[in-house]
């Protein structure tokens, strides 16, 4: 029966149908090698008919400005209190000796995300500070992607200078940032935020910083956070969100979400079956999540 329902959804999945969240979670649950080799073969089907044999890659150097975080993630080994040992601050010019040596090893993009300081100031003001640090990378090297500062510290710098989030992007994007990271999604359900990252914005804010960048213009990523205490079905409604923010991005015009990372263990290929309208699903690299 379970088999049965399962040869159902996949061919549905084949005839270019949405699948239900319910659907997905049958897909998530399944542990018998037969069914895991059809859903595989399946997604890798719909992969090639979207993809074909090209696989794309980017070069890119993460670059994490500082440790010293106000957050305390319960997954995150990252961060430290201003006083702790290994706290750190990287200052313009070892930014810019990191973007050096990146471009030497032919990077074309610089990812840049750092922890949440209420220190990190120009000029009394938040804002000015991470616009000095975008523009620390593209005075020097205005032609490198900078793929830059998550819907989190989005909305930290607007907490912190009164701002909106389209005012922060404007401003980001006028200084030279092309894309949005989309971490700190981690996963987009308020039931597991309040266990693993309890201070972090909740899942509407998350999703109305993204749309509000796709509505100005700025693609983004997407994550998602796995394999921890999260269910099958929470699992699925992050992904229903994703595909319901990306056929509403794609319907006014906008790029969207050009990746959707999947950080660690739930199965790539049937990732690829419920989000829809992605240019990409890329597989974990290390990366700060916030
Ligand atoms: S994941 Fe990011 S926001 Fe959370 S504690 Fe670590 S550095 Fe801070």
């Amino acid at each position: 029966m379970q088999t049965q329902s399962v040869e159902v959804i996949l061919n549905r999945a084949l005839a270019n149908h949405d699948l239900s969240e319910a659907e997905g979670v049958i897909l998530l649950q399944q542990k018998e090698a037969g069914a895991i080799a059809a859903i595989r073969q399946t997604a890798n089907h719909l992969r090639q008919h979207q993809s074909g044999e090209t696989v794309t890659y980017v070069i890119n150097r993460n670059i994490n400005f500082t440790n010293i975080c106000e957050q305390h993630c319960s997954f995150c080994a990252f961060r430290r209190d201003e006083d702790a040992d290994g706290a750190y601050w990287l200052d313009e010019a070892k930014i810019l000796e990191k973007t050096t040596d990146a471009v030497a090893r032919n990077a074309t993009e610089i990812c840049m995300q750092g922890g949440l300081h209420p220190g990190a100031k120009l000029n009394g003001g938040s804002l000015p500070y991470y616009l000095r640090l975008v523009r620390t990378i593209k005075e020097t090297f205005p032609h490198l992607h900078l793929h830059a500062f998550s819907p989190q510290e989005v909305e930290f710098i607007a907490r912190q200078d009164g701002l909106s989030f389209s005012e922060v992007i404007d401003a980001f994007q006028e200084a030279g940032v092309g894309s949005m990271p989309g971490t700190a999604a981690e996963v987009l359900d308020d039931a597991v935020r309040r266990v693993i990252c309890p201070e972090k914005i909740n899942t509407k804010v998350w999703l109305e910083v993204v749309r509000t960048a796709h509505r100005l213009g700025m693609p983004t990523t997407s994550t998602l956070l796995s394999g921890h205490i999260e269910t099958p079905e929470q699992q699925m409604r992050h992904l229903g969100l994703l595909r319901s923010l990306q056929q509403q991005s794609l319907e006014q015009g906008d790029r969207g979400l050009v990746n959707s990372l999947c950080c660690p263990s739930l199965d790539k290929k049937r990732l690829n079956l419920c989000v829809a309208g992605s240019d990409a699903i890329s597989p974990f690299w290390q990366m700060l999540c916030c």
